[in-house]
């Protein structure tokens, strides 16, 4: 229920002017608000207005209506600025005339929708013509408005104005709206009203619809999948702006742009935009004309250039940060419209970040702080080989840097059901919010028509996804991509280039990711401030490198079961596992050890001086056996059925192998402590027993373990622990402590027995079911089920170090390379996190981000772009 209050002057009140204060922030007036109220506060050029809050959009959302009040609220606000401005609202002579504009606290590009030119009517668009001796500018804006009112209050289909623009176009062979004169306009009027024969009147009936639209453009599907993709939360709600407006569409020393303070692809100094003349509103981001590099507004536009230049200067000290901003010029003066957090790419987060440390900007914490670490991921993925050679079919726009191969799809329903047995690369004339879940399902994205500020080019960015957009030697016409000489049908493959902008025909090949320099400088700087240990899950020696160069310290789980596999070593595994004694499993057993030991000791030394937990056959052992159907044998056929289990995820797997065949464990522990022998000092062993659920259980391995170490290693160091996996672990750890020397929590099998779900059962099944309909905010198998799952490590970290204070605490799930999983690791205590070597940057910096969190330096954390 609201409350409101009226002993405050702020509180209970819906509305606020740019120029007043609210005593909220970006969650009460929403991104845009808050932006246009410090700009008007920094006393750059913005025009009046107020914001209705989201407070007022949560009201209307629970209500169902307009709250009580808002009507006469906005009234009041109405009339302020009609005395600020000297007009009135609905005015015949000279109208008042406002943009109503949505603005969420989390910005949502494209997802809700603006009107512009609010106020016109028949009567008051010939009073502005004539106030203005413009009558080309006066019906340019009343068809504009009937457009967006139509489409955004009323529904009517976009492609209903846009035909008769184009037709009206053709009549008049005009290659550019601009080419039309006054009276085309008054005729498009005419059309756009029998379009719309609905269109209202009254400028204040224009005002309150409109407002109403904007609330519930909040549910509509498009934003609910945004929110849902970007992890924002369903229930903020938007606030609505409502501008005087400022005309960029009144000729040549008019017009409207889109800048960036720093390059928003490579992060580079120097301001970057288009400008597109004699324009209103989205017409640079829409693509109705290729708009112009900003610098062309030197030229014609000097004085508004310079200032424009200025503000962003002063935007940025302000802000402390890369910004981009929108903004009008109406007959020669500026306007400023946006400012918000500059969307960049991961590289230009890190090269703006560590130039604003070198400016002394900010800190280095802050700059640690403000890199978002999911989006570095980009830069952690393959890239085209540089030294292929290879016949570029066609070249566009660098929109959004990355390589992707995939099937190109023609429409975004097409793309989310192709995706499902395949990548795909989602290719269209332009992209529209209506594409969003296309662009999620797709692994690139390729357009004809737009610019960098393009729908298309801005989704990708925040999305980390390759985009070529403005791509001109691509046609498509009748479900055909045409590229280079190339004819291509729906499922032909095709390679993107984001960041040079290429397109290819077929797949190409990819190198793997390097750190660059910027990269390199801010892990440096998290490494001083985390506390966490990053490790790797790596099974290999070239792994374990790779991990390595990515600044892993180590690894945190190596599985062995590989060591079992290859042509030489399956054949000897399956007779061990055929043999009937234990003294033909031990035969096949010592054939065995020498390919185990070469192995570890390839790891001991790619990861020389850090430790290594190697984790003992986990797998149940049919994994290793043909399947009935292929045996040909009678003998083997018998094994298998008589090792088929109901549960394979809950049977003779783990610790439960090692203790039913322990010649198992002893062979593998042997060839570790030879392995270690031989590399010497280097070697640091940690042996981790995995699905251990009783004391006793690791009680009898570590028996076994220490025996057959003493005979190889003597008293070399060595640590013996378990992985956590089980319910019962948890509950029970102050037992198992005392006889582990480390706990590392398997998360992905604790998740599945916490949460009684098979991954494989649910995953794509009734758990994407259940994140649809909202059952689930969240895949448990990726980011960690804090309460539940996180519960339960609690109780085994309070245990198990009760027990047991020198007890060593990781993680070696997948959660461990997903931020927030590694910030509640952080929370918990934990030693180390370990991660897939390509996430290891990622949690190094995630890992410092939850330090500098703890430390009360929140304020740290950007507000978000
Ligand atoms: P979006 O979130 O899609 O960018 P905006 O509310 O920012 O929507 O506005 C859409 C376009 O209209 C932008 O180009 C913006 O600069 C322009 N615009 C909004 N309000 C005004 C105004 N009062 N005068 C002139 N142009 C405006
Ligand atoms: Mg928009
Ligand atoms: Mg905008």
């Amino acid at each position: 229920m609201r409350t409101r209050g009226n002993n405050l002057a702020t509180m209970g009140r819906f509305v606020f002017d740019f120029d007043e204060p609210s005593g909220g922030g970006r969650e009460l007036l929403g991104g845009k608000g808050i932006g246009l109220a410090e700009m008007t506060l920094l006393g750059l050029p913005v025009p009046a207005g107020f914001t209705i809050t989201t407070e007022a959009c949560r009201a209307y959302l629970r209500e169902g209506d307009i709250p009580d009040g808002l009507e006469d609220e906005i009234e009041e606000h109405v009339h302020r600025l009609e005395e600020r401005t000297g007009k009135r609202f609905g005015d015949a002579g000279d109208p008042l005339l406002v943009s109503v504009r949505s603005g969420a606290a989390v910005s949502m590009p494209g997802m809700m929708d603006s009107i512009l030119n609010l106020g016109l009517n028949d009567d008051a668009t010939e009073g502005l013509a004539s106030r203005t001796g413009n009558p080309r500018f006066a019906y340019d804006s009343y068809r504009r408005l009937i457009q967006m009112f139509g489409e955004v209050v009323d529904g009517v289909e976009a492609h209903r104005f846009e035909d008769a623009l184009g037709e009206l176009k053709t009549r008049r062979n005009a290659r550019h709206d601009t080419d039309l004169g006054a009276e085309d306009m008054r005729g498009l009027v005419a059309t756009y009203k029998q379009i719309h024969p609905a269109f209202p009147q009254d400028a204040r009936e224009q005002l309150l619809r409109a407002v109403r639209a904007v609330f519930e453009s909040w549910n509509t599907p498009r934003a609910q999948v945004y929110r849902r993709a970007n992890d924002i939360p369903d229930d903020l709600g938007t606030a609505v702006n409502v501008v005087q407006m400022v005309f960029g569409n009144k000729g040549d020393h008019s017009g409207t742009g889109v800048a960036f303070t720093r390059d928003p692809s490579t992060g580079e100094q120097g301001v970057y935009g288009e400008f597109l003349a004699n324009a209103q509103g989205e017409d640079v981001v829409a693509g109705i004309r290729t708009p112009q590099p900003l610098e062309t507004m030197q030229a014609t536009l000097a004085e508004a250039y310079a200032q424009l230049l200025d503000t962003m200067r002063r935007l940025e000290e302000h802000y402390r940060d890369m910004q981009d901003v929108e903004f009008t010029v109406e007959d020669g003066a500026l306007y400023m419209l946006q400012t918000r957090a500059a969307k960049r790419t991961a590289a230009a987060a890190l090269k703006a970040a560590v130039d604003m440390v070198d400016e002394g900007l900010i800190t280095r914490e802050e700059a640690v702080a403000r890199i978002d670490p999911a989006q570095l991921d980009q830069l952690l993925h393959p890239a085209i080989d540089p030294n292929a050679r290879l016949e570029v079919a066609g070249k566009g726009l660098n929109a959004s840097p990355g390589a992707a191969s995939g099937g190109i799809v023609f429409d975004a329903d097409t793309a989310v059901e192709r995706a499902k047995d395949g990548p795909v690369i989602l290719v269209r004339w332009e992209t529209t919010p209506d594409d969003i879940h296309g662009m999620i399902a797709a692994q690139g994205i390729l357009t004809v028509h737009g610019g960098m500020t393009s729908h298309a080019a801005v989704v990708a960015r925040g999305m980390g996804k390759p985009c070529v957009a403005g791509c001109e030697d691509l046609s498509l016409r009748d479900g055909v991509a045409r590229i280079g000489g190339h004819e291509l049908h729906e499922g032909d493959v095709i390679t993107l280039d984001g960041g040079t902008g290429r397109v290819f025909v077929g797949e190409v090949p990819l190198v793997a990711p390097r750190l660059n320099e910027d990269f390199e400088t801010v892990l440096g700087w998290a490494d001083d401030v985390r506390r966490l240990k990053v490790r790797a899950n790596a099974d290999t020696p070239e792994d374990a490198a790779r991990a390595r160069e990515f600044g892993a310290q180590g690894i945190g789980l190596c599985r062995t079961e590989h060591m079992f596999f290859g042509s030489e070593r399956l054949p000897v595994m399956q007779e061990m596992i055929l043999a009937d004694t234990e003294e033909g499993r031990r035969a096949a057993l010592d054939r065995l050890l020498p390919f185990q030991q070469s192995d570890f000791e390839g790891i001991f030394e790619a990861m020389s001086g850090l430790p290594v937990t190697i984790r003992l056959l986990d797998p149940p052992l049919h994994e290793f056996l043909p399947s009935e159907e292929q045996a040909t044998d009678e003998k083997v056929r018998a094994r298998i059925r008589s090792l088929h289990e109901q549960n394979p995820m809950l049977g003779l797997r783990g610790c439960r192998l090692g203790l039913t065949y322990p010649e198992v464990y002893e062979m593998q522990v042997r060839a570790i402590a030879r392995a270690a022998r031989t590399v010497g000092e280097g070697a640091v062993v940690e042996i981790m027993h995995p699905l251990v659920g009783f004391a006793e259980e690791l009680r009898r391995l570590r028996e076994l373990t220490e025996r057959v170490w003493a005979e190889e290693a003597g008293d070399a160091p060595r640590l013996i622990g378990t992985m956590v996996e089980l319910p019962r672990a948890c509950i029970r750890a102050d037992e198992i402590a005392e006889f582990a020397d480390f706990f590392s929590f398997g998360t992905n099998d604790l998740t599945q027995t916490t949460l009684g779900m098979s991954r494989d059962d649910a995953e794509g099944k009734f758990l994407t079911r259940y994140l649809n309909d909202g059952v689930l905010e969240r895949n448990p198998f990726e980011v960690l089920d804090q309460d539940g799952v996180g519960g339960l490590m609690r109780i085994a970290v309070e245990r198990g170090r009760s027990a047991k204070r020198e007890l060593k605490l990781g993680i070696c799930g997948e959660h461990g390379g997903e931020p927030s999983s590694v910030a509640f690791c952080h929370r918990l205590g934990l030693d180390y996190v370990s991660c897939s070597p390509f996430r290891v940057p990622l949690a190094r910096l995630a890992a410092a981000q939850a330090a500098l969190e703890e430390a009360g330096s929140a304020q740290y954390v950007a507000a978000g772009g």
